[in-house]
């Protein structure tokens, strides 16, 4: 898997000292499970966070730190909680962790476009679900009222900066002006954390409004 696109040092180094939105640490996780770079820098946030707690008496690394890194990708963290529902969703792509959560069914949003809903069982400012976008669909352009972490699990898109496939990372915000494009020939489908208005209109409205099929 070619992945070009990251999370900022800044969001990965959030991620490491446990200081995400839960629904955000989801979406860092899921990109996390595709790409090694990533995670070989949250284990160096983590040893640094850690050599600071042993006030600089240094520590040697135990010789299964990664694998131990790469198995809590899979695991919730302590303060948000698994589902004690059996799993039911199977998503190429998804923490274990996540797949533990109920999901919504898909509903459609626009022509060529649907949602579908993770609740999460815990408390979270940003909304996370999966969205799914027809070959060719275009959004018009937008900007975000909040922020928006997406990681595409299918498929893929491109906008202006650059093309976006299996594993890549784009990040939105206000100041952000999208004009994603589908590819061609397959459905992309991508889980998204978004922060942002939380009632249910606002966020159709938002949904609908900019995607149109070309
Ligand atoms: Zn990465």
């Amino acid at each position: 898997m070619s992945i070009a696109h990251h999370p900022s040092e800044a969001l990965l180094a959030a991620y490491g000292a446990g200081r995400l939105d839960a629904g955000e640490h989801i979406a860092i996780a899921t990109h996390l499970l595709a790409c090694a770079q990533c995670r070989a820098f949250v284990r160096a946030v983590e040893q640094a966070g850690g050599s600071v707690l042993a006030e600089l008496t240094p520590v040697p690394l135990s010789a299964d730190a990664l694998a131990s890194v790469e198995a809590r990708l899979q695991q919730a963290p302590e303060r948000f909680s698994p589902a004690k529902a059996p799993p039911h969703q199977k998503m190429a792509g998804l923490p274990r962790f996540v797949q533990t959560y109920p999901f919504d069914e898909w509903r459609s949003v626009a022509p060529a476009l649907q949602a579908r809903t993770i609740r999460l069982p815990h408390a979270s400012l940003a909304r996370v679900f999966l969205l799914k976008a027809g070959p060719g669909t275009r959004l018009l352009e937008h900007t975000h009222s909040g922020v928006e972490m997406t990681c595409v699990l299918e498929g893929g898109f491109s906008h202006k900066d650059g093309h976006f496939g299996p594993g890549d990372f784009d990040f939105g915000d206000s100041s952000v002006d999208h004009r994603p494009l589908i590819d061609d020939g397959v459905d992309c489908v991508c889980l998204v954390a978004m922060r942002g208005r939380l009632d249910i209109n606002g966020i159709l409205g938002r949904l609908i409004q900019p995607f149109v099929r070309l």
